[in-house]
């Protein structure tokens, strides 16, 4: 972590701010802390890895433990879950090549890790939706002159969306340390990581982000009005905006439910900011037809009841304006976060099965499991059942350049910016 981000760092618990303990064990210099303790009025907290861990569950208890006692590589290993110590070995040696990608990584991680699904994230109709509407609001409130905070952002896939709009370097915060972890090795480098508690106060001055952002999970937040009130709190109160996208809805079953609230109830939670609930599917829509995303609808009251997937944005009112009208999209490979503003790379999408065509590929859709066709097959409405690419294209594929043929591959998602060494 850089050291002037603990100017807007703040303890979750006494709200006091964090400072380096300098008696104690720490790696760090003049810009940058790798490991070390942090201590506020109330309490401590560890460093592992670049990462501050501000919470007090088990593991951070003793993972400060490990680094007041000099040990970081233990420290690491219970932040990231591993126990066993042929499997630590296996991550560490891993971890230590630099040429292993996030795959290998998630896979020594361990069967439970993940799921399987990330490598699927960057094409799924669920991310291709909150990209869109992530660029759009983050085109108005950060604009290249404020930050972002991605909270419960996993592996940061939603923060690689920021990263050309955010000044400086947005945020992504997560419970779960691996992923973090993991998106600053690979997905979102550069971007700077804090491991919380979104059950909990946040651990951020006021006012310092012109974004906060929730996709995903908020429906698995228990503490919901603590958090809303929090993600208001940590936005400019004049030009910022928090966004909730996809959240599911009481009143509409949907696969990994969580504790979702009605779309009123999503409404009723906002106490400083007036937010608009869209159904997923209208801006889906949006997306598929190529825009423009319009943000300017007022979705009817029994179609956003019915809708499985909402979007929330609550923008202060003296840019809500600027929110509440229709947004150009970004094609896709041509925003600012796709390859040539962040270290990424032109892959064929992982859905896609090749075989061998002449001295090309021939390409064919091809889901990984029944489940994922079940709650991701809407993405057939861009993804075409079959495509090619020459001898020609894959040699500038190799080469990381786009023929017109590629272009038009990148366009339909079936070759996608992917970050370094994903898969
Ligand atoms: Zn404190």
């Amino acid at each position: 972590m850089l050291r002037e981000t603990l100017e807007i760092l703040r303890c979750p618990y006494c709200g006091g701010r964090l400072e380096l303990v300098g008696a104690l064990h720490h790696r760090a210099d003049d810009r940058a802390i790798e490991e070390g303790i942090l201590g506020c009025h109330c309490c401590v907290f560890p460093v592992v890895s670049g990462i501050p861990v501000l919470h007090l569950q088990p593991a951070a208890v003793e993972a400060r433990e490990h680094i007041e006692q000099g040990r970081p590589d233990l420290a690491l290993r219970v932040m990231n879950g591993v126990i066993d110590l042929a499997q630590a070995e296996i991550v560490e040696r891993t971890a230590a090549s630099g040429r292993s990608t996030y795959r290998e990584l998630v896979d020594a991680l361990g069967p439970a890790f993940e799921g399987g699904y990330f490598l699927y994230r960057f094409s799924d109709p669920t991310f291709v939706v909150a990209d869109a509407v992530v660029r759009s609001v983050g085109r108005v409130v950060l604009g290249g002159r404020a930050r972002a905070l991605d909270v419960c952002g996993g592996s940061g896939h939603l923060t690689r969306s920021l990263v050309g709009l955010s000044s400086p370097a947005p945020v992504l915060a997560d419970l779960f340390f691996p992923k973090i972890w993991l998106a600053r090795r690979f997905t979102v480098p550069g971007c700077e990581a804090v491991c919380c508690d979104g059950n909990a106060p946040l651990p951020f001055a006021r006012g310092v982000f012109g974004l906060a952002l929730c996709s995903d999970a908020f429906q698995y937040i228990w503490t919901k009005r603590q958090f809303i009130g929090e993600m208001a709190r940590v936005v400019d109160h004049k030009a910022g905006a928090v966004l909730i996208s996809h959240t599911h809805n009481q009143l509409a079953w949907s696969a990994s439910h969580g504790q979702p609230l009605s779309p009123a109830g999503y409404r009723d939670l906002f106490e400083t900011l007036e937010p608009r609930v869209f159904g997923e599917g209208g801006l889906f829509e949006d997306v598929v037809s190529g825009g423009p995303l319009d943000l300017s609808r007022r979705d009817r009251p029994d179609v956003v009841d019915r809708d499985p997937a909402l979007t929330v944005v609550a923008p202060a009112p003296g840019i809500a304006s600027e929110v509440w009208r229709p947004h150009a999209i970004d094609p896709p490979g041509t925003a600012s976060g796709c390859v040539t503003a962040v270290k990424g790379r032109w892959r064929i999408n992982p859905l896609y099965v090749a075989s061998a065509d002449g001295d090309g590929l021939r390409l064919r859709l091809t889901f990984p499991t029944a489940d994922y066709e079940d709650e991701y097959g809407a993405c057939r409405r861009y993804l075409p059942e079959d495509a090619a690419i020459d001898h020609a294209g894959l040699a500038a594929l190799e080469a990381g350049r786009l023929t017109p043929a590629l272009a038009d591959l990148v366009r339909q998602r079936v070759v996608l910016d992917l970050p370094e060494r994903y898969y």
